[in-house]
């Protein structure tokens, strides 16, 4: 199974945003880069969620579309896509695994049900779900 890494700053900021989106599902992208056999998610991409639904998202199709070329130009890879669960667990629900084409793709769900957000990583591929080893790291850096 591919660990996914991501910064611990980069999952506050991910936290800040999709809390201030409530009670609407808060969406975007994931891209980083291939590292020791795993992925690094190196950047989050906020996409306006055209549904602005509680329970349930799209992303905006033009924002998709800046965001990738975003992604070109800084040499990441697309990873996948997130999504936030207000009132849910974070796991993919039926319309999440009907939704699930890309079975390359990551579907990070997080959730705000609980006072401490959840936030897990999923393979999903003929609507079979695996949930992915999603470490959130924190380094010391050298000044
Ligand atoms: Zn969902």
């Amino acid at each position: 199974m591919k660990i996914i890494r991501m910064d611990y700053r980069i999952y506050d900021e991910l936290v800040a945003y999709a809390t201030e989106h409530l009670p609407e599902e808060a969406c975007g992208l994931l891209a980083g880069k291939e590292k020791d056999g795993g992925f690094t998610v190196e950047k989050i991409y906020y996409l306006e969620n055209i549904d602005h639904s509680t329970d349930h998202f799209t992303l905006d199709p033009k924002d998709q579309m800046l965001a990738i070329k975003d992604m070109r130009s800084l040499d990441l890879k697309p990873l996948g896509n997130w999504h936030s669960h207000p009132e849910s667990p974070s796991r993919p629900s039926e319309e999440d695994i009907r939704l699930a084409f890309d079975s390359k793709a990551s579907y990070m769900i997080l959730s705000l049900m609980a006072a401490n957000p959840v936030l897990n990583s999923f393979h999903i591929e003929d609507k079979n779900v695996e949930k992915e080893d999603l470490r959130i790291i924190s380094e010391k850096y050298y000044y």
